[in-house]
């Protein structure tokens, strides 16, 4: 089974007068344990793509199966049932709650599917020390650098062991040294099984993935394995 399968997806903004088409009939399959960069410029529809991929964000049409189910016709309960315990997210600017430390930080989605609290601290301080930070556990968010907030972020997004991250320029806030930690901790998350889709408009972190997707104004115009 495809860990997602997405058939002709159409974004439509409307914006007073002005209609902006951000994607325009994007299909796309991911198997599980794939590593997939989606590269493009600036305004190509990467983020639009991603927050429908997601399930954050509903196509104007086309239609959109993970792991077997057809989203755009759940319920939002069951929606976000399924973003909750199926997919990670990692976004930009990490979106950590500030007064929480890193490991209330990363319990949060274990909360929120009901995981019990002895079980859910014992799984993000093993999370913690996965991505590198075992010794930041008590930290709050404010009190990291920006490679360890996205560090924790990273950990938070597979709290719940998804079959799919996803991520939204998630080296865009670093500089180029702790990018490259990050993207060699991505590596190590695919090599470890986690299936992946990484956007960026980096040539040289697409390079990191094993697939690469190119898009230009809303469409997909190159699609390469290797390896
Ligand atoms: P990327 O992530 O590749 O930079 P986006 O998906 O953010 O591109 O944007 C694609 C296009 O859609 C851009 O022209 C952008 O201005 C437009 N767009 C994105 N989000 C919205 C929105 N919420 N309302 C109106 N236009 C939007
Ligand atoms: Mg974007």
């Amino acid at each position: 089974m495809s860990v997602l399968i997405a058939t002709d997806l159409v974004k439509r903004y409307q914006l007073e007068a002005q209609t902006v088409e951000a994607l325009r009939g994007v299909s796309l399959r991911i198997e599980a344990g794939e590593y997939v960069a989606i590269l493009g410029a600036s305004g190509s529809g990467k983020s639009t793509l991603l927050q429908l991929l997601g399930g954050i964000d509903t196509p104007t049409s086309g239609s959109l199966e993970i792991l077997g189910t057809r989203i755009d016709a759940l319920p939002d309960r069951e929606l976000t049932r399924l973003r909750l315990t199926k997919l990670g997210f990692v976004f930009q600017r990490f979106h950590l709650l500030p007064v929480l430390t890193a490991r209330e930080n990363v319990e949060l989605p274990m909360s929120e599917a009901g995981v019990k609290k002895a079980e859910r601290q014992a799984r993000a301080r093993e999370l913690l020390a996965y991505v590198g930070l075992g010794h930041r556990e008590g930290h709050r968010a404010t009190q990291l650098s920006g490679g360890e907030m996205q560090r924790v972020a990273i950990a938070r997004a597979l709290a719940n062991a998804p079959a799919l991250l996803l991520a939204d320029e998630p080296t865009g806030e670093l500089d180029a040294a702790t990018g490259a930690d990050i993207m060699a901790l991505f590596r190590r998350l695919n090599a470890d099984g986690t299936t992946l889709v990484v956007v960026t408009h980096d040539e040289s972190l697409a390079a990191e993935a094993r697939r690469v997707v190119r898009m230009r104004d809303g469409s997909i115009v190159s699609d390469e394995r290797r390896g």
